[in-house]
């Protein structure tokens, strides 16, 4: 038995643990009502402490939520153990995420009453993260995805294709006589030229189609659900229209350039992307040996 001084320790030390700012904890009954919110959780959500009490987060934040929060409170109370998940709560319209540790709380007889929560709001290390990933997908001087991204994508669609036995083609592109660009203009121009090669094939794309920088002045579309055929007629319309549209490289500098292609088409006995690739950039060679300013594409 506890002493009534132990007790009001207890009880200090509980709301000194409650009240941290950093802390934020809630508990619920078995129905899924709030029980217990601490300042914390109710300045995240953006109400009052009292708001909470006797509600569900069906009637505080809607259906969605409110069913995504169920399943976890009620894994918690299943399993008899923490759970640590990630969820998304949404305030004053914008999603909030937060690390939640949910736990099933006993009463003194060992009867389970209640889910308990606490979450650390991670908005912030979320957008940071988000933010990482895209920086370490793009290429900084055109905005297009890069290598990694690239083949990483580019893997999973090959083994798409292969498994749904799907039409999927690749088309390399790689600048002309570009070294004479920085020769002649400096490497500032020659950057400008990339990023708006980059924008002039970016405005041809399809929603599915996926356009990146290889590296240096070439650079690969991906065409899924696209035949050789059709992917040779839009390599030839690219090629046709950056030969008609100078690009500026400064107010009073316009550019002509033009750009080969080589295209593959993923078929037997191509069986990965990196195959794939290979094969596209064998004809790229081919249109270069042809004079340059023109698309090739594998034997159908
Ligand atoms: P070809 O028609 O045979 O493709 O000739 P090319 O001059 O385009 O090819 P080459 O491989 O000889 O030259 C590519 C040049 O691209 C050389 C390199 O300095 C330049 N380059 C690579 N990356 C960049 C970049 O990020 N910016 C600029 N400005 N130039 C780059
Ligand atoms: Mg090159
Ligand atoms: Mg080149």
């Amino acid at each position: 038995m506890h002493t009534d001084d132990e007790l009001r320790r207890e009880l200090l030390l509980f709301k000194a643990i409650t009240d941290c700012p950093q802390a934020v904890i809630a508990a619920k009954d078995l129905d899924g009502r709030y029980i217990f919110v601490n300042q914390a959780f109710a300045r995240l959500l953006k109400r009052q402490r009292e708001a909470f009490i006797g509600h569900t987060d069906q009637e505080l934040f809607g259906p969605e939520v409110a069913r995504e929060q169920r399943k976890t409170d009620l894994q918690a109370l299943k399993y008899q153990t923490a759970i640590m998940v990630e969820e998304t709560l949404p305030v004053d319209g914008r999603a909030h995420h937060y690390l939640s540790m949910k736990f099933p709380v006993h009463d003194l007889s060992g009867k389970l009453y209640a889910t308990g929560l606490v979450a650390t709001d991670v908005s912030k290390l979320k957008r940071l993260t988000e933010h990482l990933r895209l920086q370490a997908e793009t290429d900084e001087l055109t905005g297009l995805c890069n290598r990694r991204k690239l083949f990483g994508v580019g893997r999973r669609e090959t083994a798409r294709a292969l498994r749904y036995n799907l039409p999927l083609s690749l088309a390399m592109f790689d600048i002309d006589h570009f070294k004479a660009v920085n020769d002649r203009f400096g490497h500032a121009a020659g950057d400008q030229v990339l990023a708006q090669f980059s924008q002039l094939v970016s405005s041809q794309l399809r929603h599915n189609d996926l356009f990146g920088r290889l590296g240096g002045e070439e650079f690969a579309v991906i065409l899924p659900h696209t035949g050789l055929e059709q992917a040779q007629r839009w390599a030839e319309r690219v090629v046709c229209l950056l030969a008609a549209s100078p690009l500026s490289i400064d107010s009073t500098t316009a550019l002509s350039i033009t750009v080969s292609a080589g295209i593959a088409q993923m078929n037997c006995p191509l069986s990965s992307f990196e195959q794939l690739l290979n094969a596209a950039d064998v004809q790229l060679y081919r249109a270069k040996n042809a004079g340059r300013n023109c698309v090739r594409v594998t034997a159908g």
